[in-house]
């Protein structure tokens, strides 16, 4: 019967692609991909040959009914995107909500995303943690999400575009405190893989020596500050913990 796999590939190292995923894209009858060239040149490296059809944000909605029709025929669909995986800050979705509405089982992979891969490396708590993916390049869009990190409890994460790093981080300079830790996390898997630990204006210091450049993932330290005021229960805790301690 028909399916859809959902196959993460490496966000940089090759080596990261595992048995399952390169056995599932050479059994598939199909393999859909979001840049047939992208893709083409992975597959050859790791050695699949295999039919691909494309699958991107651009003709998402009139393809997936066309995949749909192929699975409900019995065919076998591998779907992968550029990097990482798919439908993470990548087209999936709609093929994925399509499959469901039809009954074609989804089948995922787990391996490589670049935020759960800058996350574990952060020193941040991972739990909980948000997941912001892309934000809005403008900046007044910007800030209601940046007003929204500062206040959480949990870790931030979100991908940046090198050439737009340095503006995002002054925008963020206008909202966090001056304290808060974040970290700059480039190149995940490659070569040139490195953290950038600091304040806002330390990482942006660094990035003023050396202009940001690669694939980027930044994470922001929750919010370790207490909520200033007492719930009812608290408040009579401490009242009781003052009377018992005389
Ligand atoms: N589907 C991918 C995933 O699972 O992470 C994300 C695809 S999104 C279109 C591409 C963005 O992911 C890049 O602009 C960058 O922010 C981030 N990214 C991908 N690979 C990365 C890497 N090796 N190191 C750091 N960030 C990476």
């Amino acid at each position: 019967a028909g399916k859809l796999y959902l196959v993460p590939t490496p966000i940089g190292n090759l080596d990261d692609i595992t048995i399952r995923a390169k056995r599932i894209l050479q059994e598939a009858d199909y393999i859909a991909a979001e840049d047939t060239r992208t893709s083409g040149i992975l597959l050859e490296k790791i050695g699949v040959h295999n039919r691909m059809l494309s699958f991107h944000k651009y003709n998402s909605k009139e393809r997936a009914p066309e995949l749909v029709s192929l699975m409900q025929k019995g065919a076998v669909i591998a779907e992968i995107s550029d990097a990482g995986m798919p439908v993470i800050s990548d087209p999936g979705y709609i093929l994925v909500q399509e499959c469901i509405k039809n009954n074609i089982p989804v089948v995922p992979l787990p391996g490589p995303s670049a935020f759960a891969t800058a996350l574990i490396a952060s020193g941040f708590d991972a739990q909980p943690f948000t997941y912001y993916g892309f934000l809005p390049r403008k900046k007044g869009e910007q800030q209601p999400f940046f007003e929204q990190m500062n206040k959480a409890h949990a870790t931030s994460i979100f991908y940046e575009a090198p050439h737009r790093l340095v503006k995002t981080l002054a925008n963020m300079a206008t909202i966090f405190d001056s304290d808060r830790k974040i970290v700059a996390a480039r190149e995940l898997t490659k070569i040139h893989e490195e953290f950038i630990r600091g304040t806002i204006s330390e990482v942006t210091a660094y990035f003023k020596e050396q202009a940001p450049r690669g694939e980027f993932v930044i994470l922001v330290s929750p919010n370790t500050q207490q909520s200033e005021q007492l719930s009812w229960a608290e408040l009579i805790d401490l009242v009781n913990e003052l009377v018992a301690n005389g």
